[in-house]
């Protein structure tokens, strides 16, 4: 860490806030976001500012989270980048009206749904990938023509401060605005009305998130964390799982919320997997983890304290090191934790892998089943039937099979959760559509105005239109 994460730094008056969210109403009200031009040339400088900026948003994001530039560039600048860039490309053929067939009762007519935006959007983001989880949803919230304010998260303050700055300088300031602060500028932004809410965090504040949507009935996506299991087959690639197990779990130090959290594997194959998954760690970060400049460090002392705490009473197979000065924490393995500990209670988002040893691997779909529904799932196997049993038998958000988050780079894929691992999901089109209205249009002609549904209702007419119905 370069410098501390301190909250102290992004604050805003708060009587700004009621003018800043009035003004993108006016913004929205006068309609220019609507139209296509616009939204491209929006979103064209949403990559200009990435790509221009790069250097300064490599450095506050190590300075934020210890991250190496080109974890940091792969896993926010250029999914900022191609989100983009697919946005851009199909942006037109989204727009157009969505023609659907029109039933024999309403002939002649035609019928479609006709998107439209919904108008002014609160993005509130996560400190994690503080600038994809920001810019992502914002590209979504533009392609579809709305205004958005902008809520970065406070533990992130170096990307909350450049956001500050430079959002105004490449995005229409009349229709994008970026609101530092913590719980009282959130606090105060959730009193006003919004026509659509995207959170990203924790369950706690989704709850506090819904709740103050409910007072305008604003409709609201979670994208929220929780649990995600990974369950590994023996008949699996052992050295490609393992590799892939240790990039998703310990990429950003664990700080992501499609990591997995846990493994679920048999009994007589985990002394291989815990085996191959230790020598995969060092062969990534090499044998002196914190002198890794691959490595990225815990956001602050509070969640660093918070993940060290986990530990207490477990059996550590592998790593536990810890430096609270440079809040590092070695990648670690913890074998058979007991089920209702901490450590198996609450989303870990930090670097510690429970392995859970299993009488057999078809137990993992109760095991899964017993707890909330996760953002995802991961599953190592070549076996397609036990593929197939784990796809039909689980409920996640999102799942990898044989592989970690890549799902996450396509973006003809939905973004998200699924009971408490959160609701809605954006990215590519889904995105496009969850901040758009998906207006019903049927259009019908005036000629042949059959009497058949206008009163006086007739027996004769109540038998002819149940035939049509
Ligand atoms: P955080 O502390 O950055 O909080 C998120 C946002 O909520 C911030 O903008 C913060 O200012 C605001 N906030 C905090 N307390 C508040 C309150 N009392 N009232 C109103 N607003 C408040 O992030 P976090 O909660 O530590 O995030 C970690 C969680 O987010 C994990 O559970 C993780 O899995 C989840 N997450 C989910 C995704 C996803 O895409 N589904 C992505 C990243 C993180």
């Amino acid at each position: 860490m370069l410098t501390d994460s301190s909250s102290d730094r992004c604050t805003t008056n708060l009587s700004l806030i009621g003018p800043k969210v009035e003004g993108l109403r006016q913004t929205f009200a006068a309609g220019h976001t609507k139209n296509i031009e616009w939204r491209i040339a929006q979103l064209q400088q949403v990559k200009k500012l990435v790509v221009e900026q790069q250097e300064p948003i490599l450095l506050a994001l190590q300075k934020d989270l210890g991250r190496c530039d080109m974890e940091s560039w792969t896993a926010e600048l250029g999914g900022v980048i191609s989100e983009v860039e697919h946005t851009v490309k199909h942006l037109k053929k989204w727009m157009k009206p969505r023609k659907v067939s029109t039933p024999i009762v309403a002939h002649p007519a035609s019928s479609y749904v006709l998107p439209e935006p919904l108008g002014t959007v609160l993005i509130i983001g996560a400190w994690n990938y503080p600038l994809l989880l920001v810019l992502g949803p914002l590209i979504a919230a533009l392609s579809a023509g709305n205004c958005a304010l902008i809520k970065p998260s406070e533990l992130s303050p170096n990307i909350s401060a450049l956001m500050a700055l430079q959002i105004p300088k490449y995005l229409d300031e009349q229709a994008v605005v970026v609101i530092e602060g913590a719980v009282n500028e959130t606090s105060e932004l959730l009193k006003h009305r919004f026509d659509h809410i995207i959170y990203t965090g924790g369950e706690v504040v989704g709850k506090i998130v819904m709740r103050a949507a409910a007072e305008y009935l604003t409709p609201v996506t979670l994208e929220l964390g929780g649990k995600s299991p990974c369950i590994v087959d023996s008949n699996t690639n052992l050295e490609v799982t393992a590799s892939r197990i240790v990039w998703s779990k310990f990429m950003n130090a664990g700080q992501t919320c499609v990591a997995p959290d846990y493994v679920l594997v048999e009994k007589s194959f985990a002394p291989r997997l815990i085996d191959a998954i230790k020598s995969k760690i060092e062969e990534f970060y090499g044998a002196s983890i914190s002198d890794s400049d691959d490595y990225a460090r815990i956001v602050n002392a509070r969640h660093f304290t918070r993940i060290v705490k986990y530990l207490e009473g477990h059996n550590v197979v592998y790593g536990g090191e810890h430096q609270a000065e440079s809040n590092y924490i070695q990648p670690t393995i913890v074998l058979d934790p007991a089920e209702g500990s901490p450590l198996m209670e609450q989303e870990i988002f930090g670097p510690i892998l429970p392995i859970i040893s299993l009488e057999n691997i078809q137990q993992a779909v109760s095991f899964v089943n017993k707890r909330a529904k996760p953002l995802s799932l991961y599953l190592y196997t070549k076996d397609k039937a036990f593929e197939k049993a784990v796809l039909q038998q689980t409920s996640a958000g999102m799942v990898g099979v044989n592989d970690g988050f890549m799902f996450a780079t396509n973006p003809n894929l939905p973004f998200g959760g699924v009971g408490s691992s959160g609701m809605g999901a954006y990215h590519g089109k889904i995105g496009f559509d969850n901040f758009s209205h998906l207006k019903t249009v049927m259009k019908r002609s005036f000629w042949f105005d059959i009497p058949l549904r206008y009163p006086p209702f007739t027996a004769r007419k109540f038998k002819l239109l149940k035939k049509l119905l």
